[in-house]
Protein backbone atom coordinates (compact mmCIF):
# COMPACT_ATOMS: atom_id res chain seq x y z
CA UNK A 1 0.00 0.00 0.00
CA UNK A 2 1.29 3.68 -1.07
CA UNK A 3 2.18 5.08 2.20
CA UNK A 4 0.14 8.30 1.87
CA UNK A 5 -3.01 5.90 1.07
CA UNK A 6 -2.23 4.83 4.57
CA UNK A 7 -1.64 8.07 6.66
CA UNK A 8 -4.75 9.58 5.11
CA UNK A 9 -6.52 6.29 6.24
CA UNK A 10 -5.11 6.30 9.67
CA UNK A 11 -5.07 9.68 9.99
CA UNK A 12 -8.81 9.34 9.92
CA UNK A 13 -9.21 7.69 13.27
CA UNK A 14 -9.90 9.46 16.96
CA UNK A 15 -12.10 11.77 15.01
CA UNK A 16 -8.92 12.86 12.46
CA UNK A 17 -6.93 13.28 15.29
CA UNK A 18 -4.76 10.09 15.39
CA UNK A 19 -0.77 11.07 15.00
CA UNK A 20 1.40 8.58 13.03
CA UNK A 21 4.68 7.86 13.11
CA UNK A 22 7.55 6.19 11.45
CA UNK A 23 10.99 4.75 11.92
CA UNK A 24 14.36 5.34 9.86
CA UNK A 25 16.92 2.54 9.63
CA UNK A 26 20.61 1.85 7.67
CA UNK A 27 21.57 -0.94 6.63
CA UNK A 28 23.80 -2.75 9.15
CA UNK A 29 27.55 -2.25 8.21
CA UNK A 30 28.51 -5.65 9.76
CA UNK A 31 26.49 -9.34 7.54
CA UNK A 32 27.08 -10.77 11.56
CA UNK A 33 24.46 -7.93 12.65
CA UNK A 34 22.08 -8.37 10.40
CA UNK A 35 19.94 -10.74 12.61
CA UNK A 36 20.37 -8.50 15.68
CA UNK A 37 19.53 -5.37 13.36
CA UNK A 38 15.85 -7.32 12.34
CA UNK A 39 15.28 -8.36 15.51
CA UNK A 40 15.54 -4.80 16.99
CA UNK A 41 13.17 -3.34 13.87
CA UNK A 42 10.34 -6.22 14.90
CA UNK A 43 10.56 -4.83 17.87
CA UNK A 44 9.72 -1.59 17.03
CA UNK A 45 7.60 -2.61 14.58
CA UNK A 46 5.76 -4.23 17.30
CA UNK A 47 4.50 -0.07 17.69
CA UNK A 48 2.66 0.10 15.00
CA UNK A 49 4.41 2.53 13.08
CA UNK A 50 2.82 3.73 9.72
CA UNK A 51 5.52 2.82 7.88
CA UNK A 52 9.76 2.04 8.16
CA UNK A 53 12.38 3.67 5.58
CA UNK A 54 15.58 2.13 4.82
CA UNK A 55 18.52 4.06 3.64
CA UNK A 56 20.12 4.08 -0.09
CA UNK A 57 24.19 3.82 1.17
CA UNK A 58 26.55 7.08 -0.29
CA UNK A 59 26.55 6.61 -3.67
CA UNK A 60 25.25 3.05 -4.08
CA UNK A 61 27.17 1.45 -2.05
CA UNK A 62 24.29 -0.64 -0.30
CA UNK A 63 22.76 -1.30 -3.28
CA UNK A 64 22.30 -5.02 -2.75
CA UNK A 65 21.80 -4.93 0.85
CA UNK A 66 19.28 -2.19 0.69
CA UNK A 67 17.03 -4.10 -1.61
CA UNK A 68 17.23 -7.63 0.34
CA UNK A 69 16.49 -5.72 3.68
CA UNK A 70 12.95 -3.89 2.15
CA UNK A 71 12.24 -6.99 0.64
CA UNK A 72 12.70 -8.72 4.14
CA UNK A 73 11.02 -5.35 5.89
CA UNK A 74 8.28 -5.74 3.86
CA UNK A 75 7.44 -9.31 3.38
CA UNK A 76 8.78 -10.74 6.18
CA UNK A 77 8.71 -7.93 8.98
CA UNK A 78 5.60 -7.04 7.25
CA UNK A 79 5.97 -3.44 7.72
CA UNK A 80 5.09 -0.81 5.02
CA UNK A 81 8.32 -0.15 3.36
CA UNK A 82 10.11 2.74 1.68
CA UNK A 83 13.21 2.39 0.15
CA UNK A 84 15.43 5.64 -0.61
CA UNK A 85 16.73 5.76 -3.84
CA UNK A 86 19.39 8.08 -5.31
CA UNK A 87 21.06 8.61 -8.63
CA UNK A 88 24.56 9.22 -7.40
CA UNK A 89 26.92 6.28 -9.62
CA UNK A 90 23.01 5.08 -10.83
CA UNK A 91 22.73 4.93 -14.97
CA UNK A 92 19.36 4.83 -15.82
CA UNK A 93 19.70 0.69 -16.00
CA UNK A 94 20.64 0.73 -12.65
CA UNK A 95 17.46 2.71 -11.20
CA UNK A 96 15.04 0.80 -13.38
CA UNK A 97 16.69 -2.83 -12.01
CA UNK A 98 16.33 -1.24 -8.22
CA UNK A 99 12.76 -0.18 -8.80
CA UNK A 100 11.87 -3.08 -11.10
CA UNK A 101 13.06 -5.53 -8.29
CA UNK A 102 11.04 -4.04 -5.14
CA UNK A 103 8.18 -3.73 -6.91
CA UNK A 104 8.54 -7.44 -8.16
CA UNK A 105 9.03 -7.69 -4.32
CA UNK A 106 5.87 -5.78 -3.36
CA UNK A 107 7.20 -2.88 -2.38
CA UNK A 108 5.46 0.08 -3.25
CA UNK A 109 7.43 3.39 -1.54
CA UNK A 110 10.48 5.32 -2.76
CA UNK A 111 12.18 8.32 -1.18
CA UNK A 112 13.49 9.65 -4.52
CA UNK A 113 16.66 10.85 -3.92
CA UNK A 114 19.30 12.83 -5.71
CA UNK A 115 22.33 12.05 -3.38
CA UNK A 116 25.20 13.23 -2.10
CA UNK A 117 28.42 13.82 -5.10
CA UNK A 118 30.61 10.53 -5.18
CA UNK A 119 32.94 10.44 -2.17
CA UNK A 120 35.99 12.99 -3.37
CA UNK A 121 34.20 14.90 -5.24
CA UNK A 122 32.42 18.52 -4.32
CA UNK A 123 29.94 18.84 -6.95
CA UNK A 124 27.04 16.03 -7.86
CA UNK A 125 28.03 15.19 -11.65
CA UNK A 126 25.37 13.33 -13.14
CA UNK A 127 26.57 9.72 -13.84
CA UNK A 128 26.89 9.12 -17.78
CA UNK A 129 23.29 7.85 -18.57
CA UNK A 130 21.70 8.98 -15.24
CA UNK A 131 19.57 12.10 -13.22
CA UNK A 132 20.86 14.82 -12.82
CA UNK A 133 18.38 15.67 -9.65
CA UNK A 134 15.70 14.38 -7.56
CA UNK A 135 13.06 15.77 -9.98
CA UNK A 136 14.62 13.99 -12.99
CA UNK A 137 14.08 10.40 -11.15
CA UNK A 138 10.47 11.32 -10.35
CA UNK A 139 9.40 11.83 -13.49
CA UNK A 140 10.79 8.89 -14.73
CA UNK A 141 8.90 6.69 -12.27
CA UNK A 142 6.01 8.25 -12.53
CA UNK A 143 6.29 7.76 -16.64
CA UNK A 144 7.79 4.29 -16.54
CA UNK A 145 5.66 3.13 -13.79
CA UNK A 146 2.80 5.40 -13.86
CA UNK A 147 0.88 5.28 -10.59
CA UNK A 148 2.57 2.21 -8.59
CA UNK A 149 4.89 3.92 -6.85
CA UNK A 150 4.29 5.99 -3.62
CA UNK A 151 6.81 8.92 -4.26
CA UNK A 152 8.66 10.69 -1.30
CA UNK A 153 11.03 13.43 -1.62
CA UNK A 154 13.20 15.51 0.59
CA UNK A 155 12.35 19.15 1.64
CA UNK A 156 14.82 21.16 3.80
CA UNK A 157 13.40 23.42 6.21
CA UNK A 158 16.57 25.81 6.48
CA UNK A 159 17.30 25.44 2.71
CA UNK A 160 19.38 22.54 0.91
CA UNK A 161 22.98 22.65 2.47
CA UNK A 162 24.69 23.44 -1.26
CA UNK A 163 23.19 26.52 -0.81
CA UNK A 164 23.93 27.29 3.31
CA UNK A 165 27.39 29.12 3.74
CA UNK A 166 29.51 27.42 5.83
CA UNK A 167 28.72 30.10 8.97
CA UNK A 168 24.95 31.29 8.21
CA UNK A 169 21.48 30.45 6.87
CA UNK A 170 20.51 30.79 2.98
CA UNK A 171 19.64 33.82 1.45
CA UNK A 172 16.24 34.26 1.27
CA UNK A 173 16.36 33.85 -2.77
CA UNK A 174 18.03 30.63 -2.41
CA UNK A 175 15.69 29.39 0.29
CA UNK A 176 12.58 30.59 -2.34
CA UNK A 177 14.57 28.75 -5.03
CA UNK A 178 14.66 25.82 -3.46
CA UNK A 179 11.17 26.05 -2.18
CA UNK A 180 9.99 26.76 -5.56
CA UNK A 181 12.21 23.48 -7.08
CA UNK A 182 10.78 21.21 -4.21
CA UNK A 183 7.28 22.52 -5.72
CA UNK A 184 7.94 21.06 -8.90
CA UNK A 185 9.24 17.80 -7.25
CA UNK A 186 5.74 17.42 -6.12
CA UNK A 187 3.72 18.80 -9.22
CA UNK A 188 5.99 15.78 -10.90
CA UNK A 189 4.75 13.02 -8.94
CA UNK A 190 5.65 13.01 -5.10
CA UNK A 191 2.97 12.73 -2.98
CA UNK A 192 4.64 13.68 0.32
CA UNK A 193 7.70 15.04 1.85
CA UNK A 194 9.76 14.15 4.49
CA UNK A 195 12.47 17.00 6.10
CA UNK A 196 15.97 16.99 6.41
CA UNK A 197 16.75 16.83 10.57
CA UNK A 198 16.64 19.91 12.34
CA UNK A 199 16.65 21.28 16.03
CA UNK A 200 15.29 24.69 15.52
CA UNK A 201 11.48 23.84 15.74
CA UNK A 202 9.93 27.55 14.43
CA UNK A 203 12.11 27.03 11.34
CA UNK A 204 10.29 24.00 10.58
CA UNK A 205 7.18 25.32 11.33
CA UNK A 206 7.76 28.23 9.03
CA UNK A 207 8.93 26.05 5.90
CA UNK A 208 5.60 23.84 6.10
CA UNK A 209 3.68 27.57 6.05
CA UNK A 210 5.99 28.78 3.14
CA UNK A 211 5.45 25.76 1.42
CA UNK A 212 1.51 25.77 2.15
CA UNK A 213 1.89 29.54 0.48
CA UNK A 214 3.32 28.33 -2.50
CA UNK A 215 0.77 25.53 -2.92
CA UNK A 216 2.14 22.77 -2.06
CA UNK A 217 -0.67 20.61 -0.02
CA UNK A 218 0.76 17.10 0.78
CA UNK A 219 1.64 16.37 3.59
CA UNK A 220 5.11 17.83 4.88
CA UNK A 221 6.58 14.92 7.52
CA UNK A 222 8.97 16.13 10.16
CA UNK A 223 12.27 14.38 10.56
CA UNK A 224 13.14 14.30 13.87
CA UNK A 225 16.76 12.91 15.33
CA UNK A 226 17.05 12.47 18.91
CA UNK A 227 20.35 13.45 20.15
CA UNK A 228 22.09 10.27 21.13
CA UNK A 229 25.75 11.56 21.53
CA UNK A 230 27.65 14.64 21.69
CA UNK A 231 30.24 14.14 19.06
CA UNK A 232 27.69 12.67 16.61
CA UNK A 233 25.29 16.00 17.27
CA UNK A 234 28.31 17.70 16.38
CA UNK A 235 29.45 16.06 13.32
CA UNK A 236 25.33 15.44 11.57
CA UNK A 237 24.70 19.65 12.26
CA UNK A 238 27.64 20.54 10.71
CA UNK A 239 27.36 17.98 7.50
CA UNK A 240 23.80 18.93 6.95
CA UNK A 241 24.58 22.26 8.28
CA UNK A 242 21.45 22.83 10.76
CA UNK A 243 20.95 25.50 13.02
CA UNK A 244 21.65 25.02 16.40
CA UNK A 245 19.54 27.04 19.35
CA UNK A 246 21.91 28.71 21.41
CA UNK A 247 19.67 27.56 24.37
CA UNK A 248 20.15 23.50 23.04
CA UNK A 249 23.90 24.43 22.95
CA UNK A 250 23.96 25.95 26.41
CA UNK A 251 22.23 22.71 27.79
CA UNK A 252 24.28 20.41 25.98
CA UNK A 253 27.95 22.12 26.90
CA UNK A 254 27.98 21.55 30.39
CA UNK A 255 26.90 17.68 30.28
CA UNK A 256 28.79 17.20 27.19
CA UNK A 257 31.14 14.14 28.45
CA UNK A 258 28.26 12.38 30.05
CA UNK A 259 26.36 10.07 27.49
CA UNK A 260 23.94 9.19 29.74
CA UNK A 261 22.70 12.91 30.01
CA UNK A 262 23.09 14.02 27.04
CA UNK A 263 20.72 10.82 25.84
CA UNK A 264 18.26 11.90 28.49
CA UNK A 265 18.18 15.66 27.35
CA UNK A 266 17.74 14.23 23.67
CA UNK A 267 14.92 12.47 24.68
CA UNK A 268 13.70 15.78 26.27
CA UNK A 269 13.88 17.78 23.59
CA UNK A 270 13.06 15.54 21.30
CA UNK A 271 9.77 14.93 23.00
CA UNK A 272 9.18 18.78 22.98
CA UNK A 273 10.12 19.82 19.47
CA UNK A 274 7.17 16.50 18.37
CA UNK A 275 4.78 18.41 21.13
CA UNK A 276 5.27 21.83 19.44
CA UNK A 277 5.01 20.21 16.51
CA UNK A 278 1.44 18.56 17.30
CA UNK A 279 0.56 21.02 18.88
CA UNK A 280 0.57 23.00 15.13
CA UNK A 281 -1.61 20.88 13.62
CA UNK A 282 0.92 18.33 12.07
CA UNK A 283 0.01 14.22 12.33
CA UNK A 284 2.60 13.05 11.31
CA UNK A 285 6.32 12.08 13.21
CA UNK A 286 9.29 10.96 11.57
CA UNK A 287 12.05 9.34 13.54
CA UNK A 288 15.54 8.94 12.14
CA UNK A 289 16.54 5.98 14.50
CA UNK A 290 20.05 5.14 13.82
CA UNK A 291 19.04 1.95 14.15
CA UNK A 292 18.56 2.38 18.33
CA UNK A 293 14.95 1.94 19.47
CA UNK A 294 15.53 3.59 23.27
CA UNK A 295 15.44 7.11 22.47
CA UNK A 296 12.75 7.01 19.52
CA UNK A 297 10.85 4.93 21.44
CA UNK A 298 11.09 7.20 24.73
CA UNK A 299 9.78 10.09 23.17
CA UNK A 300 6.47 8.42 21.46
CA UNK A 301 6.01 6.99 24.91
CA UNK A 302 6.18 10.57 26.08
CA UNK A 303 4.39 11.57 23.85
CA UNK A 304 1.43 8.86 24.84
CA UNK A 305 1.72 7.66 21.53
CA UNK A 306 2.75 3.97 22.64
CA UNK A 307 2.93 1.79 25.54
CA UNK A 308 5.88 0.12 26.03
CA UNK A 309 4.11 -2.91 27.44
CA UNK A 310 1.77 -2.91 24.88
CA UNK A 311 2.83 -5.08 21.86
CA UNK A 312 0.17 -4.89 19.06
CA UNK A 313 0.98 -7.64 16.61
CA UNK A 314 2.99 -10.46 16.42
CA UNK A 315 5.50 -10.94 14.42
CA UNK A 316 6.49 -12.65 11.93
CA UNK A 317 4.24 -13.49 9.42
CA UNK A 318 6.55 -14.83 6.92
CA UNK A 319 5.38 -14.67 3.26
CA UNK A 320 7.56 -17.24 1.66
CA UNK A 321 7.49 -16.82 -1.91
CA UNK A 322 8.52 -13.33 -2.19
CA UNK A 323 11.63 -14.03 0.11
CA UNK A 324 13.98 -15.76 -2.66
CA UNK A 325 15.49 -12.43 -3.45
CA UNK A 326 19.66 -13.35 -3.92
CA UNK A 327 21.54 -12.65 -0.93
CA UNK A 328 23.61 -9.72 -1.12
CA UNK A 329 27.18 -10.26 -2.76
CA UNK A 330 29.41 -8.44 0.16
CA UNK A 331 27.40 -6.93 3.05
CA UNK A 332 30.51 -5.24 4.16
CA UNK A 333 30.29 -2.88 1.39
CA UNK A 334 27.69 -1.57 3.58
CA UNK A 335 29.38 2.07 4.17
CA UNK A 336 26.92 4.48 5.12
CA UNK A 337 24.76 6.00 8.23
CA UNK A 338 21.22 7.36 8.19
CA UNK A 339 20.66 9.25 5.01
CA UNK A 340 23.77 6.74 3.11
CA UNK A 341 26.51 9.45 3.76
CA UNK A 342 29.04 7.19 5.21
CA UNK A 343 29.07 9.66 7.94
P1 LIG B 1 17.43 17.46 -5.10
O1 LIG B 1 16.03 17.50 -4.67
O2 LIG B 1 17.69 17.08 -6.51
O3 LIG B 1 18.05 18.92 -4.83
C1 LIG B 1 19.38 19.16 -4.46
C2 LIG B 1 19.67 20.68 -4.52
O4 LIG B 1 19.83 21.07 -5.85
C3 LIG B 1 18.56 21.58 -3.96
O5 LIG B 1 19.18 22.74 -3.43
C4 LIG B 1 17.77 21.96 -5.16
O6 LIG B 1 17.08 23.16 -5.00
C5 LIG B 1 18.85 22.05 -6.21
N1 LIG B 1 18.37 21.64 -7.54
C6 LIG B 1 18.53 20.41 -8.08
N2 LIG B 1 17.98 20.38 -9.30
C7 LIG B 1 17.45 21.60 -9.51
C8 LIG B 1 16.72 22.15 -10.58
N3 LIG B 1 16.44 21.44 -11.68
N4 LIG B 1 16.32 23.43 -10.46
C9 LIG B 1 16.59 24.12 -9.36
N5 LIG B 1 17.25 23.64 -8.29
C10 LIG B 1 17.69 22.39 -8.39
N6 LIG B 1 21.43 10.41 0.77
C11 LIG B 1 21.83 9.14 0.46
O7 LIG B 1 22.87 8.95 -0.16
N7 LIG B 1 21.06 8.06 0.81
C12 LIG B 1 19.88 8.19 1.49
O8 LIG B 1 19.22 7.19 1.79
C13 LIG B 1 19.43 9.51 1.83
N8 LIG B 1 18.26 9.71 2.48
C14 LIG B 1 17.83 10.99 2.76
C15 LIG B 1 16.61 11.19 3.38
C16 LIG B 1 16.16 12.48 3.68
C17 LIG B 1 14.81 12.66 4.34
C18 LIG B 1 16.97 13.61 3.34
C19 LIG B 1 16.51 14.99 3.69
C20 LIG B 1 18.19 13.43 2.72
C21 LIG B 1 18.65 12.13 2.41
N9 LIG B 1 19.86 11.91 1.77
C22 LIG B 1 20.27 10.61 1.45
C23 LIG B 1 20.75 13.03 1.46
C24 LIG B 1 20.51 13.57 0.02
O9 LIG B 1 20.86 12.60 -0.92
C25 LIG B 1 21.33 14.84 -0.15
O10 LIG B 1 20.84 15.86 0.67
C26 LIG B 1 21.52 15.31 -1.57
O11 LIG B 1 22.56 16.28 -1.59
C27 LIG B 1 20.30 15.97 -2.20
O12 LIG B 1 19.31 15.07 -2.51
P2 LIG B 1 17.86 15.63 -2.90
O13 LIG B 1 17.05 14.51 -3.34
O14 LIG B 1 17.36 16.51 -1.84
O15 LIG B 1 18.28 16.52 -4.19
Amino acid sequence: MKVIDKIREVSKENNGNKVVFSFEFFPPRKQEVVENFFERMERMVAHNPTFCDITWGAGGSTADLTLDIANRMQNKVCVETMMHLTCTNMPVEKIDHALDTIKSNGVQNVLALRGDPPRGQDKFVPVEGGFSCALDLVKHMREKYGDYFGITVAGYPEAHPDVIPASGVATAEAYNNDLAYLKKKVDAGADLIITQLFYDTDCFLKFVNDCRQIGITCPIVPGIMPIKDYRGFVRWTGVCKTKVPPEVMAALEPIKDNEEAIRAYGIHLGTEMCKKIMASGIKTLHLYTLNNEKSALAILMNLGLIEESRVSRSLPCVKEDVLSAPKTKDANQANQNTHGNGN
